[in-house]
C-alpha cells in the first residue's frame, strides 16, 4: 500500500471531513437504542402516550440526522476514492508512456493495462470502504460496549461467549479467502492476455483453422479464473448464514438471561431491548472490520502491482543538462554492442560505421540479423550495452530524448494505424501540418493515388489497427506520417516491404528529391530497395560484415553477394 498511499495526501481535508461525518453518524447510531429503551420503559410499560410521542419524534429526528450524516460522509469518501483513482491512473499512464521498450518487454501490455484499470479500481474501492468503516466500526464497538455495560453489565457478558466464536469464524474466512483473492488477480491478467492475443490475431487464427484451439485456450484461462472466483463465492455463501446463526443464538441467549432477570424484577424490558441492539451493533462492527481485512490484502496486492510500475527505474533517463545539437546529423556507431535483456547472444556486436549528413544509407541483412535493433538503438528505444552512438559528435545519451526523437523520423516495419481519419493519422508526424502539407506527404508516400479515390479523401475514417486498409496502404500512410515533418534523419525500417517494386522505386526516387538534405536510412530485406543507396551496411548475425556501394560490396562482401544472387537475376546484378 505504501507506494500509492502518498497520493492520498492532497485529499487530507476531504478525508477529515468524511471521517468527521462518519463519527457523527456513529454517535447518532449509539443514541437510538437508548431512546428506544426509554420509550419501552417509561412510555409503553406505563401507558404514557404523550411520552411515547415525544420520544418518538426525537427518534425520528435522530434517524434523519443519521441518514444525512451517512449521505454526507459517503459523498466525501466517494470524492476521495474516485479522485485518488483518477490521479493514480494518470500517474501510471504517464509513467508507462515514458517506459523504454525494455520495461514494456519486461511487463507485457496486458498486465500494464490491467494494473491501470482493475488494480486501481480495487484500491479505490478499498479506500472508499476504509473511509466509511474504519472510523465507524471502532466508535460503534467501543461506544456500544460502554453503553451496554452502563445499562446492564450482566447482559453484556453475553459478548464474552459470542464474540470469540465470531472471531474464530471470521479468522478462518479471512485466512482462506485472502490467498484466493490474490491469485484471482494473476488469473485475470492471464485471461486478458489470451483475449488480447486472440482478438488482435483473429484473422490468423481463422486462416490457420485454429479457432477451436484458441477457443480452448480461452476457455482454460476463463475456467481457471472462474473456479477461483467460485471458491471465493462459496466461502462467502457460507459466511452470511453463519453470521446470522451466531447473531440469532446471541439474541436467544440474551433474551433467556434477560427474561430470568425481568422475572425477578431486576431488569426492565426496554433496557434489555436496548442492550440487545447495542450488542448487535458491536457484532456488526466486528463484521465490518473483518470485511476490511478480506478486501485489504487484495487491494494491497493490487497496490503493490501498481507501485511496482510507478517505482520502475527508468533505465533510459535524460541527463541533467542535455546538450543541444547544431550539426547536420552525422551518425557514428563506435564499437556498439547490445544484448537484449536476458539474451545470451548479442543482437548487435561491435558495430562500427559512419553515416554522413544527406546520405542515403541502406541496411540489409537476413531476417533476425539485427537491422531493426540497430535503428532502435539509434532512436534510443534501448541503451547500448557497450560502445557509443554519436550524432554530430555528441553521445546520444547526452541529448534529451525529446530532442533526439524530434530530430529523427522513424517509420517502423509494422505500420501502426490509430482509429481516426487519414488526416489525423498523418498529422501525428507534425501536429501543425496544413492540409496541403498532408496531401503533399501522401503524394510523396505514393498514398495519394488511393486516398484521393476514397469518398471522403483525407477525412475518411480508418478503423483501429487499419483493418479496413491493405498492408501496402497502411505502410504508405505510415510513410506519409514519417515524412510530413521536417527532420534531419529519416529511418524507414523495412517500411516498403508491402509495396510492389514499381511503387517502391517511385517512392525512393521521390524521397531522394523531397528529402534532399536529410539523411535517409532505409532498412530492407530486398536488394532492389537498397541497391542504389550511397552506402549499404550489411548485417549478419548482429555483426557488420560489409560497408560500401553495391558495386564495391559485390566484389568484397560474401554475405552481400549471397543475398544478391538469391534475389536478382544475372542481368539485374550487372
Ligand atoms: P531484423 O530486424 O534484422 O529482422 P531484429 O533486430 O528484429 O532483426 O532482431 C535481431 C535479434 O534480436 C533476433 O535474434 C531477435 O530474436 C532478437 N530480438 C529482437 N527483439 C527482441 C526483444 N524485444 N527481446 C529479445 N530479443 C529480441
Ligand atoms: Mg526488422
Amino acid at each position: 500500500m505504501k507506494g500509492v498511499v502518498k497520493y492520498l495526501k492532497k485529499y487530507t481535508f476531504l478525508i477529515i471531513l468524511a471521517i468527521t461525518f462518519v463519527v457523527i453518524q456513529a454517535i447518532l447510531n449509539l443514541y437510538l437504542p437508548d431512546l428506544m429503551g426509554d420509550i419501552v420503559n417509561k412510555g409503553v410499560s406505563r401507558g404514557n402516550v404523550d411520552y411515547i410521542l415525544s420520544v418518538g419524534w426525537k427518534m425520528l429526528f435522530v434517524t434523519l440526522l443519521n441518514v444525512a450524516a451517512a449521505i454526507v460522509s459517503t459523498y466525501f469518501a466517494a470524492k476521495v476514492a474516485m479522485g485518488f483513482g483518477k490521479d493514480l491512473r494518470s500517474h501510471v499512464y504517464k509513467k508507462v508512456m515514458n517506459f523504454s521498450l525494455n520495461e514494456v518487454d519486461k511487463y507485457g501490455v496486458a498486465t500494464l493495462i490491467n494494473r491501470n484499470t482493475n488494480d486501481i479500481t480495487q484500491i479505490q474501492n478499498v479506500i472508499f470502504m476504509m473511509l466509511r468503516m474504519v472510523a465507524l466500526a471502532p466508535v460503534m464497538a467501543i461506544g456500544g460496549t460502554i453503553m451496554a455495560i452502563s445499562k446492564s453489565p450482566k447482559l453484556t457478558m453475553v459478548l464474552l461467549v459470542s464474540l470469540p466464536i465470531m472471531f474464530v469464524v471470521m479468522y478462518f474466512i479471512v485466512k482462506y479467502s485472502m490467498p484466493l483473492f490474490k491469485s484471482m488477480q494473476k488469473k485475470l491478467d492471464n485471461l486478458n492476455r489470451v483475449l488480447r492475443e486472440n482478438l488482435t490475431g483473429v484473422r490468423v487464427i481463422r486462416a490457420f483453422a485454429k479457432t477451436e484451439y484458441e477457443k480452448k485456450r480461452f476457455e482454460v484461462a476463463n475456467e481457471d479464473l472462474t473456479s477461483t472466483a467460485l471458491k471465493v463465492n462459496r466461502i462467502f455463501a457460507l459466511v452470511f448464514p453463519l453470521i446470522l446463526l451466531i447473531m440469532n443464538f446471541t439474541i436467544i441467549f440474551l433474551i433467556w438471561i434477560g427474561a430470568i432477570q425481568i422475572d425477578k424484577g431486576t431488569l426492565e424490558v426496554g433496557t434489555m431491548m436496548a442492550v440487545m441492539q447495542y450488542i448487535m451493533q458491536i457484532m456488526f462492527s466486528f463484521i465490518m472490520i473483518s470485511v476490511v481485512f478480506i478486501f485489504l490484502p487484495r487491494a494491497s496486492a493490487s497496490a503493490e502491482r501498481v507501485a511496482q510500475v510507478l517505482n520502475e527505474k527508468e533505465r533510459i533517463k535524460d541527463v541533467k543538462s542535455p546538450k543541444k545539437l547544431e550539426g547536420m546529423g552525422k551518425v557514428e556507431f563506435k564499437n556498439v554492442t547490445f544484448y537484449y535483456e536476458g539474451g545470451k547472444e548479442p543482437a548487435i556486436e561491435n558495430a562500427n560505421f559512419e553515416i554522413n549528413p544527406g546520405e542515403v544509407v541502406g541496411i540489409i541483412g537476413s531476417s533476425g540479423s539485427g537491422k531493426s535493433t540497430l535503428v532502435k538503438l539509434l532512436m534510443r528505444f534501448y541503451d547500448v550495452t557497450s560502445g557509443e552512438i554519436l550524432i554530430d559528435g555528441v553521445n546520444i545519451k547526452e541529448l534529451s530524448q525529446k530532442d533526439l526523437r524530434d530530430m529523427i523520423s522513424f517509420t517502423p516495419s509494422r505500420p501502426v494505424i490509430f482509429s481516426g481519419t487519414i488526416e489525423e493519422n498523418v498529422r501525428i508526424g507534425k501536429e501543425d501540418a496544413t492540409e496541403e502539407e498532408i496531401v503533399e506527404a501522401l503524394k510523396t508516400a505514393q498514398a495519394w493515388e488511393f486516398v484521393s479515390k476514397l469518398p471522403e479523401g483525407i477525412k475518411t475514417q480508418v478503423s483501429q489497427g487499419g483493418t479496413n486498409l491493405s498492408g501496402g496502404q497502411k505502410q504508405r500512410l505510415a510513410i506519409a506520417r514519417g515524412i510530413v515533418g521536417k527532420r534531419k534523419i529519416y529511418i524507414f525500417d523495412d517500411s516498403f516491404s508491402a509495396l510492389d517494386f514499381k511503387t517502391d522505386a517511385k517512392l525512393r526516387k521521390e524521397l531522394r528529391e523531397k528529402l534532399k538534405d536529410a539523411t535517409k536510412i532505409i532498412v530492407s530485406l530486398r536488394v532492389a530497395t537498397v541497391m542504389n543507396a550511397d552506402k549499404i551496411i550489411v548485417l549478419d548475425k548482429g555483426r557488420v560484415v560489409g560497408i560500401g556501394t553495391h558495386k564495391k560490396l559485390m566484389k568484397s562482401c560474401e554475405v552481400y553477394r549471397e543475398i544478391v544472387s538469391s534475389q536478382l537475376s544475372e542481368e539485374e546484378i550487372a
